[in-house]
């Protein structure tokens, strides 16, 4: 047997395993990693099953194209020389930004550097997304507003030295099983605070201290309200307050409008529980902000990230072991596609796309004169721009809009609308149907390449066995697509050429190189790392914040959008299930286990 140390390609969380392979080429199993400082020897059902999926015989295993509606199999030359060709007519006869590419929380970073190069410099537009639009893209912006960086500010350790932990908006035990395992621990063997705010009573909420069940879309409200009744009480942290933040006083005026019972009623919870629930953090000696999609996903999510970073530095919980805002990421590399610039907005890094250096930077790099200075179309935008016929050419790597996105006759629409349409993923899917051509990618086992988990570890993902039937890796199906249509700029032999220039050119990236990441087997980088001798960052703001001072920015509670009326009378909600994953496209358990 042969095992293969890699990553998770499921969730956030990161965990590393050993891909085990027989004599024949053909994974057989799973190891746990002991060594690993997340997984610690412990894997949920969905790692312990990652290598059943690779070998499914649904898999895509040679490129097709669409001819009078049927599809047919092709050679790779045709199906990439089509794809470019097809790109490359439309952007001549509609402009750069008829077409768009999505990138995939999926894949490696340096395939997700690939697909933004690829969108910037070969075909000279900022159409790059990806799903982190419909989970965590306010994260980014509401941290970012606040702390000058828009990723979790601690690590998955820190999960068990918190004295108080509030968990809101994240039904962790399903969506990161081994983050919830470190909370449970917590709370069971350490005797920390455990604060739940969800509607439904989710399995960390039978452990908590205080189970706050407010009205979906209300969030803004209780935190406010919380941090009134700090304030009025006198537990805010005030040496902190005043040498590390600013904006205190409007932060102050606008919770002041927010006493408990007035938020109780919105939320339809007991004041008390709101005065209960602020107490217990503020008086909390290392009390953290666990959340997801819960608070991310309104159409207030930036308001609702805000607020949770106020009460942060209102009681002076950022900076240090066992606190902070901790957002955790969905998928295996959602920070790692938002870091390398799959946004329509940024290059890698975050760096942005508006300003003429970074710009400069960028075009001298890739060897092109002109790089677009405006953010392009996002994942939503896009399809909305195809339903109008303002988009006429779409790649697709890793994603399915017709099933992520919301309102599914709206994004059939959309692509059947385009003009052309490409595909690249492992295996059909309910996009594939409107593809003009599939390009079937090698898995994660097949291929090299790094992930970047939520708590910004950086780590490699190995070739345990060769890529199925004439799958490719996604890197070299990117870099074909460029040569073929006419961009020198995109040649590399391996992973690790592409890394070398990301660390090049994104700062937060410098020191995390090819080589450090696969040596530091079982403990990755955690990024910002800026140079080859620096160990990485595994808390964030610890003296200062990126931006200098924390900003508070306090909103007021604005009621979601669509609320239930006579016509539609259910409040449905989002949420992931323990044994699914993302569309549903990837998992596959054992018929034995279920
Ligand atoms: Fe994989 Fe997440 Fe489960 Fe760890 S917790 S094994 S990373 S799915």
């Amino acid at each position: 047997m042969k095992r293969t140390l890699t990553t998770c390609p499921y969730c956030g969380t990161g965990c590393q395993f050993y891909l085990v392979a027989d004599d024949s080429g053909r994974l057989v199993g799973v190891e746990p990693s002991t060594q690993h400082v997340v997984s610690k020897g412990q894997l949920c059902v969905k790692g312990f099953n990652a290598f059943e999926f690779v070998h499914h015989p649904d898999r895509l295993t040679t490129p097709a194209v669409r001819r009078n509606g049927r599809l047919e199999t092709v050679a790779w030359d045709e199906a990439i020389g089509l794809v470019a060709s097809r790109l490359r007519e439309i952007q001549h006869r509609h402009g750069p930004d008829s077409i768009a590419f999505f990138s995939s929380a999926k894949t490696t970073n340096e395939e997700n550097y690939l697909m933004m190069k690829l969108a910037r410099a070969a075909f000279g537009t900022n159409n790059i997304d990806h799903c982190a639009r419909l989970c965590h893209a306010s994260t980014v912006a509401g941290l970012a507003a606040a702390f000058g960086s828009g990723a979790m500010t601690n690590s998955i350790s820190c999960m068990e030295q918190a004295d108080c932990i509030f968990v809101t908006g994240s039904n962790t035990t399903e969506q990161h099983p081994l983050i919830g395992t470190r909370i449970i621990r917590n709370v069971v063997e350490n005797g920390a605070r455990l604060i739940v705010s969800d509607n439904r009573t989710i399995r960390l909420a039978r452990l908590a201290d205080i189970h706050i069940r407010p009205i979906n879309g209300t969030d803004v409200a209780l935190l406010n309200s919380m941090m009134h009744v700090i304030i009025a009480e006198g537990l805010e942290n005030k040496p902190f307050i005043a040498q590390r933040t600013e904006n205190y006083e409007q932060l102050k005026q606008v919770v002041a409008d927010y006493p408990p019972e007035k938020a109780a009623q919105i939320c339809r919870i007991t004041a008390d529980q709101i005065a209960d629930a602020a107490r217990m953090f503020a008086r909390a000696d290392r009390a953290m902000i666990v959340y997801s999609m819960g608070i991310t996903q309104h159409t207030h999510g930036v308001d609702n990230v805000k607020s949770c970073a106020n009460l942060a530095m209102l009681t002076g919980n950022i900076g240090r072991p066992g606190t902070g805002v901790n957002p955790l990421r969905g998928q295996n590399n959602v920070q790692g596609a938002c870091d390398m610039g799959a946004l329509p907005n940024v290059y890698s890094g975050y760096q942005k796309v508006t300003d003429p250096a970074v710009r400069a930077k960028f075009q001298k790099a890739w060897g092109v004169e002109r790089l677009p200075d405006q953010p392009g179309l996002a994942v939503t935008t896009a399809i909305n721009a195809a339903a109008e016929g303002r988009l006429k050419g779409l790649l697709i790597m890793g994603e399915n809009p017709m099933l992520s996105d919301p309102d599914q006759n709206h994004v059939r629409t959309a692509l059947e609308n385009l003009d052309f349409l490409a595909v690249i993923d492992i295996f059909s899917t309910s996009t594939t149907e409107f593809a003009h051509v599939i390009l079937p990618a090698a898995s994660y086992a097949e291929r090299d390449g790094t992930f970047t988990s939520t708590e910004r570890r950086v780590q490699p993902i190995r070739r345990a066995i060769d890529p199925i039937a004439n799958s490719r890796p996604d890197w070299r199906i990117l870099c074909e697509i460029a040569a073929r249509a006419g961009y020198s700029g995109m040649k590399y032999d391996s992973p690790r050429q592409v890394m070398d220039e990301i660390n090049g050119l994104t700062p937060s990236y410098a020191g995390i190189t090819y080589d450090r990441t696969i040596t530091i087997a079982h403990h990755g980088l955690q990024w910002p790392c800026p140079d080859q001798e620096h160990p990485g960052t595994p808390i964030l703001h610890s003296t200062s914040f990126a931006r200098g001072r924390g900003l508070f920015s306090p909103a007021h509670y604005k009621p979601s959008a669509e609320l239930p009326d006579d016509d539609y009378p259910l409040l449905l909600t989002t949420g992931r299930c323990y044994w699914h994953f993302h569309t549903g496209h990837f998992l596959y358990i054992s018929p034995q286990l279920l």
